[in-house]
């Protein structure tokens, strides 16, 4: 077919991104700031905020203070509190979207079904809900904790009471003197329990494998400290630069020494005598692998929800529910009105890799196989001018992933001006040995990670037990590493030069 009659067929952007969380936004805004306005946002949602916009349980925060869980380049004098709910961080992802113009740029209901790599026109097909397109570059921030992961649970079909997963809250339901079962004791289960023990009348928690829980030094920032930051913005990089720093001199424990982690595990273990008496329950909240190994946990809250005399914990798993009795793995029965699971996401299986067709007719979950692994966390081999924003290993254990989010963006926006700077019609493919070697460094460095040696199994690692999720480095290192697309490491893609030819009727096509 003509090209320039394909091409009528449907729109033709640049830049394509895919999701607008975090992630998407903060491309939209480096898009726009490198002076490119061809491009679009597609959201499956009906609203910005990503991770914000889906969790909405109650107690649902932040975990890195609010300084640095922002952009760096839309800094927020007004954060109210250390650790910001929920609503407070949805409000400034909107607040971002205006100032910055994305509105025009995103389309909303707009769920990417499909993304094939045209080999001979050097772009991607998109397929999304509402409708079809094409795109020079594909950006793809889909999130790594978007697509809620509930276990497969015999019985849990015939369950009769109200189920629903941390990151689906039904509102609409009152858990107001109800007997509820929340599954999980990770980052969103330790914010639920306390928000809601004072509301059920038995709260039974069923915990496959206890946390390390650290105290969360949460306040509200005061009227005066938020006009000083207002008056004088340096003081909010200032802060933003503290927080910043504090966390990168934690990293090399983490990467290189978790044996300095053992004084930490002695302040968790204080903590928890100070509020939990009980030996045996103590005992039942005592982990058995090294502080770290699984994301520390903040919350001076939830011990305290633990000892009230309306919740049980179960040390053991959900392993069956019969008619409206849920049944731990130690054989424990609860009979409750409503399972409440915060079991995560689909994290090493990252959803979107599905639906992405390359070069060689394979989808990006089947070149991930053997474990998800892309060059400097962005692009893998065979998938030309795609780049994953939180690709595999850009993961944080301690620090903002904002930080990461921002480092790729620099990675984004020099691979597009080399895409410029190549000219015509061309695309960055990366190659194979360097993906491998990347790789390579990355796993070699993780193997003395508290991540990888800690005792522990975590939704960190993969079916196989790699680690592909966290960066075994500081985010000052990830940034190094991602100021400048290394063209060595691509093989640069032209488009076959085109043979024009004259119809009948006088119109120029290309074969
Ligand atoms: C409860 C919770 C608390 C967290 N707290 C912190 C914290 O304190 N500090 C920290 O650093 N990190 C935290 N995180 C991690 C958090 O996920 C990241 O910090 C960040 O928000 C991720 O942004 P993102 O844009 O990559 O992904 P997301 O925010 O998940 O956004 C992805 C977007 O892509 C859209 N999408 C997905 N698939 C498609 C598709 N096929 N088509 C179209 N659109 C699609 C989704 O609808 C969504 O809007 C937290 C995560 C959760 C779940």
């Amino acid at each position: 077919m003509a090209e320039h009659e394909h091409e009528r067929e449907h729109e033709h952007v640049r830049v394509a991104v895919v999701g607008s969380g975090f992630g998407g936004l903060g491309a939209a805004v480096r898009l726009r700031r490198e002076g490119i306005t061809d491009f679009v946002v597609l959201e499956r949602a009906g609203s910005v905020g990503g991770t914000w916009r889906d969790n909405s349980y109650p107690g649902c925060a932040c975990d890195v203070p609010s300084h640095l869980y922002s952009f760096s380049f839309a800094p927020n004098p007004d954060w109210p509190r250390s650790f910001s709910g929920q609503e407070h961080i949805r409000a400034y992802l909107e607040h971002v979207t205006d100032v910055f113009g994305l509105r025009p740029h995103i389309r909303f209901d707009s769920e990417v079904k499909r993304m094939v790599w045209d080999a001979e026109r050097l772009r991607w097909d998109i397929e999304t809900s509402s409708g079809n397109l094409s795109a020079d570059v594909v950006v793809s921030a889909t999130g790594p904790l978007s697509e809620p992961k509930t276990p497969d649970i015999p019985g849990l079909d015939t369950f009769p009471g109200k189920v629903f997963h941390s990151a689906r809250w039904d509102h609409d339901y009152d858990l107001r003197g109800k007997r509820v079962a929340v599954v999980g004791t990770g980052a969103s289960a330790i914010q639920i329990v306390p928000s809601i023990q004072p509301l059920v009348s038995r709260l039974t928690l069923l915990q496959r494998t206890p946390a390390w829980v650290l105290p969360r030094a949460d306040r509200a920032i005061s009227a005066a400290e938020r006009a000083v930051h207002r008056a004088l913005p340096l003081t909010t990089k200032l802060r933003r630069g503290l927080l910043w720093g504090v966390r990168e001199l934690q990293v090399q424990a983490f990467t290189k020494h978790p044996g300095e982690l053992g004084f930490v595990e002695q302040l968790a273990k204080r903590n928890m005598a100070r509020v939990v008496k009980d030996p045996a329950l103590r005992a039942k909240l005592t982990p058995d692998y090294r502080i770290g190994c699984k994301r520390i946990l903040l919350s001076s809250t939830y011990y305290p929800a633990l000892v009230q005399p309306n919740v049980d914990v179960v040390a053991s798993g959900l392993s069956e529910v019969r008619g409206s009795t849920v049944v731990a793995a130690d054989g424990t029965e609860a009979e409750v009105d409503a399972i409440v699971f915060g079991t995560g996401f689909h994290v090493t299986d990252m959803p979107i890799a599905e639906r992405v067709v390359g070069a060689e007719g394979r989808t990006l979950a089947e070149t991930w196989t053997g474990g998800m692994q892309a060059l400097r966390g962005a692009a893998a081999a065979g998938f030309p001018n795609f780049m994953t924003v939180i690709g595999p290993n850009t993961g944080l254990g301690n620090s903002s992933m904002i930080l990461m989010i921002e480092s790729q963006l620099n990675y984004l926006a020099d691979y597009l001006r080399q895409l410029d700077v190549l000219g015509g019609r061309v695309a960055l493919d990366a190659r194979p040995s360097a993906v491998r070697a990347w790789n390579h460094r990355v796993q070699q460095r993780m193997k003395r990670t508290v991540w990888n040696t800690g005792g522990c199994t975590s939704w960190y690692l993969d079916a196989s037990g790699r680690n592909t999720t966290v960066w075994p480095g500081t985010t000052t290192e990830f940034r190094r590493a991602t100021r400048h697309v290394d063209l060595s490491e691509y093989a640069v893609l032209r488009a076959p030069a085109k043979r024009a030819a004259v119809t009948r009727d006088g119109a120029e096509v290309t074969a």
